[in-house]
């Protein structure tokens, strides 16, 4: 709600708020006024001193007159806080609290440390901004150093600062200089982030959102819920963020809620802080021998509070006890931190053993979520028995009445909201509106479904359901839209490489979208932008709204430049050196390297020319790994090879087609001849086959699809010397393969090539697979049969046996890996010898059969003549009878010693027709192709 409020208008609610808190501050120094209040025979003054007896340890409180600052403080100023964490979220109190305001000084005058830094090539130096490394001591345990400081802080209000003035304003004016001191010193809101004792009572009261907070993953803006943004002049909003933490509370406070869900330092922070408030507020009745001292305020008014430090701490029963206040304190409150932490970890224990006995089947994420709700609900109504009390008693009866349920229907709402959130549903909005953007960008005609809403009005639910029917929603359409969730995922750091998997798969299974597609995904992805997959690139959401902070604020400069002359181009700017550009890169904290990032991303053409570099640059590796699988010495094992190098020409598809796609945003630029020159002599025929197959003739300038199509330098000639060492290291390369089937088959050639080698990969590196069909490889080649065999034959293998000959066959060619080991799965061997039937005509077709290996015929009956056929291996025989569940109207029998035959049973081929969308369009394409064939055969010349 308040995420969209202006940030001028926030501007200046700060300014008021801390102008008044300074007030207040100063007096605490100085207030001759306000006591006048106080005095016990005011006319009218609510705050006039009780008559009665305050009893302490069993003697009657003498007070006098007392100025307000303290009341005003403790009394409104902190419950206040608490309110509007639970019920407007961090997002507002982050936006409006003075000494987060205060600790942005240094930003303002522009006085942080920094640190220099040279390039070690160049020589160039340049200065960043100093962060708080997340590795330090302080990046792993500031929750408990903000626990601490709220802990000491509890403390010394028992102790030192509830009453006496000049002692809270010195705590207050040490507290501010700090959070300048460390703005000064660490970028960003490191302040609010790593040191601050009410961050802790943030998280708790505003995670994973206050009542009326925003969804910051389903905000259009990046900004998001941060209160890191600087307005424009032209009134625009732009992100000052400098990713000083992450995740951040700032941006998305949910995500950083579930992200942290599971760290032992949240259960202490959750479960220690109920503890903690609980005690803080007994030690009162514990201090005084009653509830009257604290309600009535007097507290708030002992100004003689230091005197008492070394007085009885505990009054119980009556007597005082002779522990010095001084240690009572701490003792109480941190005993019960200490129940409170262990109470909590004891409920959870016990909830995870009931929900196993209901078998209610609830995540460990999701009690832990509700203890969670249960607690912060608690301690909220719990907080507000007390918190403020001393002035709300003062109200009528009838205000006091409706304060109280206006907290607790609050209160009421917000655990109603918040328990039903879960991981999986954060998930599901976050993928939901990414999904829901690239519909924008598809710009498809929805208007008609949506009966006067927008996209952005539908929510996660109804997102899906539009995708699947919309007419225009084709499957290409379907996997580019998908492809553009994949990479703002992984560019946000919000999927890895390997998470992906995992964290798409709902979204997948909305989409229709297989497993294997997704691994076609990653693989284009990683083609066009292999930066995106690099495990050694942090990526975070926190990162991208700092780069586009500092590309839209270069951007600006750019133009006020242009403005103020005729220059039109970033390369004609010589700002390059600037006082604004350095400041900028100081205040963004940007590194060469991003610098480059960011400055090639202005000219389309410069990022497309290094996009197209780097692709050329893989093909020679690729190139050699497919002559590698060339070689002489590797002919007898060529089904297994066919799988390797088919993936290898794929990948090299991918490439060309992505260069070819540079091509057409480069135009007619100079670079694109250098580019078609290079791209001729890396890969002259896949790219023949790609400019003969698909139409780019409208796409690319006919120049430089002349240049493309004319023939280049011969390729030089393919080397038939690769030492087996040489293959072995490319095949250990195709190892790092996503696909199963390709780390399985390259496994097995190592095998062949040297088996010893291949056992202690088995060995060493098992752990990195996931697949099963690796696994089963794997504990094939440690068994004890093959331990001591040189060469296994690839029968030896049963599933990549299947899996192969599936692959080379005619109707399952090039079909997903997914797709494929389902079939294998299903599939059965079956050995017949030379003459016998394998199926009969009239017999029902209950398999498909595939040829596996030797030959068989097939008798066809036409009238009272029988033609006889001959099948090869990789043929499949009777599909069109098993798709139509007839009889078989031909016999077949085999023709060679050891034929062999893949049998695929009709039932489990109709499951996967059912199941797998993608297979049985595939089937019906290889259906319509043959019967096309078989009609252009039949037809008269
Ligand atoms: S990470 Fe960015 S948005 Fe969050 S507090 Fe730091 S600077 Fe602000």
């Amino acid at each position: 709600m308040f995420a969209q409020l202006p940030e001028q208008r926030m501007h200046w609610i700060r300014w008021g708020l801390t102008v008044g808190w300074l007030l207040i501050i100063a007096s605490l120094f100085y207030d001759p006024w306000t006591s006048a209040l106080t005095t016990s025979d005011h006319p009218w003054s609510p705050l006039r001193l009780p008559d009665a007896c305050i009893q302490v340890q069993g003697k009657c409180l003498s007070e006098q007159p007392y100025p307000l600052g303290t009341t005003l403080f403790w009394g409104t100023i902190v419950p206040a806080a608490i309110f509007i964490l639970l019920v407007f979220g961090h997002e507002l109190w982050r936006r409006i609290c003075p000494l987060s305001f205060l600790s942005q000084i240094p930003r303002a005058l522009g006085w942080q440390r920094q640190f220099k830094r040279e390039h070690k090539k160049t020589g160039k130096v340049r200065y960043e901004l100093a962060k708080v490394d997340p590795n330090s001591w302080l990046g792993r345990n500031y929750t408990y150093v903000q626990f601490g400081w709220l802990f000491g802080g509890l403390c010394g209000r028992i102790l030192f600062f509830n009453a006496d003035r000049l002692v809270l304003a010195i705590w207050l004016l040490f507290t501010i200089t700090a959070a300048i001191f460390v703005g000064y010193w660490y970028g960003g809101k490191s302040w609010c982030q790593y040191f601050c004792p009410m961050a802790p009572v943030q998280s708790i009261y505003s995670e994973p959102g206050g009542l009326l907070s925003s969804k910051a993953h389903m905000s259009e803006q990046p900004i998001t819920q941060s209160m890191c943004r600087t307005l424009l002049p032209d009134g625009k909003e732009q992100s000052t963020c400098v990713a000083c933490q992450h995740p951040c509370i700032d941006i998305d406070a949910e995500r950083t809620y579930w992200q942290s869900l599971n760290q032992p330092e949240t259960s202490f922070l959750r479960y220690g802080y109920v503890g903690l408030v609980i005690g803080y507020f007994s030690y009162y009745y514990l201090y005084a021998g009653n509830w009257n001292y604290y309600f009535s305020g007097a507290w708030l008014r002992q100004t003689n509070q230091i005197a008492s430090l070394f007085d009885p701490g505990l009054y119980l029963f009556g007597q005082a006890i002779h522990i010095p206040k001084l240690i009572a304190v701490p003792l109480v409150l941190g005993g019960c931190t200490a129940i409170g932490y262990w109470g909590g970890q004891w409920m959870e224990k016990h909830a995870k053993a009931y929900s196993r006995r209901k078998q209610a089947n609830l995540t460990i994420e999701t009690l832990r979520h509700r203890l969670f709700t249960l607690c912060t609900f608690g301690i909220f109504n719990f907080f507000f028995i007390f918190g403020g009390r001393p002035l709300v008693q003062l109200l009528p009866w009838s205000v006091q009445y409706l304060y109280d349920l206006g907290l607790v229907t609050l209160s009421t709402l917000w655990l109603y909201k918040t328990w039903r959130r879960s991981p999986d549903l954060y998930s599901r909005e976050n993928l939901a509106n990414r999904f829901r953007k690239q519909l924008e960008k598809l710009q498809l005609d929805v208007s008609q479904f949506l009966e006067g809403r927008s996209l952005s009005d539908l929510n996660t639910h109804e997102v899906y359901i539009l995708a699947k029917v919309l007419p225009g929603f084709t499957r290409e359409k379907r996997h580019q839209a998908y492809k553009g969730v994949v990479r703002e995922a992984l560019e946000e750091g919000y999927v890895n490489y390997s998470s992906s998997l995992d964290i798409l798969q709902q979204m997948r299974q909305e989409l229709g979208i297989t497993d294997d597609e997704h691994r076609i995904v990653l693989e284009e992805l990683g083609i066009e932008d292999p930066e995106l997959l690099n495990p050694d690139r942090k990526r975070s959401l926190e990162n991208q709204i700092r780069l586009s902070g500092y590309r839209k604020s270069l951007e600006r400069l750019m133009l006020l430049q242009r403005k103020q002359s005729d220059r039109t181009t970033f390369e004609q700017l010589s700002f390059q050196d600037s006082a604004a550009v350095h400041s900028l890169r100081r205040q963004y904290s940007i590194t060469s390297q991003e610098e480059e990032w960011i400055l090639s991303g202005f000219s389309d053409n410069a990022s497309s020319v290094k996009k197209v570099e780097f692709l050329l640059a893989q093909l020679p590796e690729l190139i050699d790994c497919y002559r590698a699988l060339n070689q002489p010495m590797l002919q007898q094992h060529q089904a297994v090879l066919t799988l390797l190098r088919e993936n290898i020409r794929h990948k090299k598809e991918l490439i060309v087609r992505s260069i070819l796609e540079n091509l057409t945003l480069l135009q007619s630029d100079p670079t694109a001849f250098t580019v078609v020159q290079s791209l001729q002599q890396a890969s002259p025929a896949i790219l023949g086959e790609i400019l003969e197959q698909e139409n780019w003739g409208d796409r690319i300038p006919p120049a430089i699809l002349q240049y493309l199509t004319q023939p280049g330098e011969t390729p030089v000639s393919c080397s038939l010397e690769f030492s087996s060492q040489a293959i072995l290291d490319h095949l250990e390369a195709l190892l790092q393969d996503q696909n199963p089937m390709i780390q399985a088959a390259a496994l097995y050639i190592i095998t062949q090539l040297d088996t010893k080698r291949s056992q202690e990969i088995a060995r060493n590196h098992r752990h990195k697979f996931s697949s099963r069909l690796v696994q089963e490889t794997i504990d094939l080649l440690l068994s004890p049969p093959l331990t001591s065999t040189a060469n296994p034959s690839l029968s030896e293998f049963p599933t990549l046996e299947k899996l192969v000959y599936l692959f080379n066959s005619d109707f399952f060619h090039r079909m997903q890996s997914e797709t494929l080991i389902a079939l294998a799965d299903q599939a059965e061997v079956k050995t017949y010898s030379q003459g016998e039937v394998i199926t009969e005509a009239g017999d029902t077709c209950r398999e498909l059969l595939l040829l596996i290996e030797g030959d068989a015929r097939i008798h066809y009956q036409t009238g009272s003549k029988v033609r006889v056929e001959q099948l090869h291996p990789g043929q499949t025989l009777d599909e069109l009878e098993v798709l139509t569940h007839s009889n078989s109207e031909n016999t077949i029998v085999a023709d060679s010693e050891s034929t062999r035959i893949l049998a695929l049973s009709v039932d489990a081929f109709d499951d996967l027709l059912d199941h797998d969308p993608d297979f049985a369009r595939r089937v019906l394409e290889l259906e319509s192709r043959q019967l096309q064939r078989f009609v252009r055969s039949v037809q008269p010349l």
